[in-house]
């Protein structure tokens, strides 16, 4: 499957994806979470973040500012905000290299930065449907399909 299309009713349907794509993902993947303002993309990393860290009450802070928060877990994990990204080269400086090579790199605002991410990545794209969302998730197969059979479908 070249893509997984899913309706995420609610804010719980976000949060239980978040969770299954920690189960699903590994230390050199790279997803980027892309959507307008309030699509969902902070809802999922936080949700993963959480279950990665199996710590229902872990802080996410929202990296807007820092452009990026590292977690120590069972993976490590960089979450990434590059809506205040100034150029493409601020990439290298915030160590995302090196944050993908030993861990998951979740990326919001991934536009900002598209040519200096790696080719071999998933990218999740929220749209608004009625008041819930609706997400497909395509990109590098081997971890699609990983995806596929941590959701059971
Ligand atoms: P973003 O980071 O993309 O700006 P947020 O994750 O902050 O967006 O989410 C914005 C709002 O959308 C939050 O109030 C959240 O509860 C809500 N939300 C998340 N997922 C869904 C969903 N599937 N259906 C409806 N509302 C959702
Ligand atoms: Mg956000």
């Amino acid at each position: 499957m070249q893509v997984i299309a899913l309706p995420l009713k609610d804010e719980t349907a976000t949060i239980e994806l978040g969770e299954d794509l920690a189960l699903a993902l590994k230390a050199g993947d790279c997803l980027a979470l892309s959507g307008d303002l309030g699509a969902g993309k902070s809802t999922l990393a936080r949700a993963f973040l959480r279950a990665m860290a199996d710590d229902e009450a872990l802080e996410v802070p929202s990296p807007t500012f820092t452009l990026v928060q590292s977690y120590d877990l069972r993976i490590p994990v960089s979450h990434f905000d590059l809506y205040r990204l100034a150029d493409v080269s601020e990439l290298d400086e915030l160590g995302f290299d090196e944050a993908l090579s030993d861990g998951i790199c979740l990326v919001e605002w991934p536009e900002n930065a598209m040519a200096a991410l790696p080719k071999t990545r998933l990218t999740a794209s929220f749209s608004h449907l009625g008041d819930g969302r609706q997400l497909t998730i395509s990109g590098d197969a081997s971890a699609l399909a990983r995806i596929e059979r941590s959701l059971a479908i």
